[in-house]
């Protein structure tokens, strides 16, 4: 028999101490508690693998004192934790619906239901019930926490920002990345709308709430190069050299492209040798090497590549440098064996997962806000794998 039923049949047990106790030649009947004979009914329907209809049963007899009901809840959260929603909704359905619940037993049964819809994937009815019992002391914490999940997986981000900043107020637990997080969310929302106004404004509050935000800034400086404010843009960006070097790498095309349409080459070639220095990322030799082509030629460039491989080793660029040598080996026996060697560092470097959240140990090639894995909230960080030679300076004077 399924042990979770060993549960219900505790009534049955205490039965049979009854029994024992009717027997007795002194008993004091007036202490005993009479035992409904559903309860053998229920047991008959175990017996024969009838779960459903001995649970039927049991719930019809459930006898309203508290060791009864919280034995009943105890049962229903077992089989939530098991993955069978609806036995558990059954049970704690049946227990809110009672008149005669004691107001306490009631609320206790009406927060196992809520999670029970909650499992279920029957949010709003989850946030119904949440709300209702954010207005009891013992369950605002708890509750507010399940609203949040709900919020946060909808995407209702000014709910999840309220209730979140309410949290906070009663648990002392600091939410201050996740709220920058939600209003980099709206802020997003606003700058795909073209609302750069509403934008800035969520932006401000992202930075309040936390001053170290990531996002807030890249967002902060596309919004200022779309209203072609490019030198201001680059400032903004720029900061991340200060405390977030590690970040450069997600923000070196927007970088790029600001210096771009102001065209000053030389301050972008310094920006990329300095930001290297901190921040040996793939994406900026990269990035370094394709302006140096376009201001001093193909053969510059391929120099340029060349000091940067040797400083910075990495295989993305080692990859990249195989794959000019053997373009200038086409059909050659040398050729087909970097082609080859080419190939086995691609497969790794494919593997290779450079963001890391340090909560739940997600790996994956691309930066996420919120962790696939667990939800968190600015958990997600980048690699450093490179070697970087601080003693060697990079020289590229033309
Ligand atoms: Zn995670």
């Amino acid at each position: 028999m399924d042990p979770a039923w060993l549960l219900l049949l505790l009534p049955t047990a205490a039965f049979s101490g009854w029994v024992a106790a009717q027997r007795k030649p002194n008993n004091t009947r007036g202490n005993s508690k009479k035992l409904p004979e559903a309860y053998f009914k229920g047991l008959s329907f175990l017996l024969n693998e009838e779960p459903d209809k001995a649970l039927q049963v049991f719930l019809q007899v459930v006898e309203i004192d508290k060791e009864t009901v919280e034995m009943h809840t105890a049962l229903g959260n077992l089989f939530r934790r098991r993955g069978e929603v609806e036995r558990a909704t059954r049970i704690h359905q049946s227990l809110v619906a009672r008149t005669d619940l004691d107001q306490s037993l009631r609320t206790m049964a009406l927060f196992e239901l809520a999670q029970d819809y909650f499992k279920a994937g029957l949010f709003d009815r989850a946030e119904n019930l949440f709300h209702e019992l954010n207005q009891v002391d013992e369950y605002r914490e708890p509750a507010s926490r399940f609203l949040l999940q709900i919020y946060d997986q909808e995407k209702e981000w000014r709910n999840a920002i309220s209730v979140a900043e309410d949290l906070q107020r009663i648990s002392n637990q600091n939410l201050s990345v996740s709220i920058a997080q939600y209003y980099c969310e709206l802020a997003e929302k606003a700058i795909t709308e073209g609302s750069l106004d509403e934008a800035s404004k969520y932006l401000r509050l992202a930075f309040k709430s936390n001053s170290h935000c990531v996002r807030a800034v890249i967002q902060s400086g596309r919004i200022s190069s779309m209203l072609g404010n490019h030198t201001n843009a680059i400032a903004i960006w720029r900061g991340l050299e200060h405390w977030a070097p590690d970040a450069l790498g997600e923000v070196v095309s927007h970088i790029a492209n600001s210096y771009e349409a102001l065209d000053d080459h030389k301050s972008f070639l310094l920006f990329l040798e300095n930001a290297l220095e901190k921040n040996p990322d793939p994406r900026i030799i990269s990035t370094l090497v394709e302006a140096v082509k376009k201001q001093r030629g193909e053969l510059e460039g391929q120099a340029v590549f060349l000091k940067l491989v040797r400083k910075y080793p990495n295989l993305e660029s080692l990859c990249q440098l195989l794959g000019t040598a053997n373009g200038s080996n086409t059909g050659s026996e040398v050729s087909n064996d970097l082609t080859i060697v080419a190939s086995l560092i691609s497969q790794v470097v494919k593997k290779e997962r450079e963001y890391h959240c340090r909560q739940c140990g997600f790996n994956s090639h691309s930066v996420h806000w919120q962790c696939p894995g667990c939800k968190g909230w600015g958990t997600v960080q980048k690699t450093l794998s490179h070697r970087t030679d601080h003693g060697q300076q990079l020289d590229l004077a033309p």
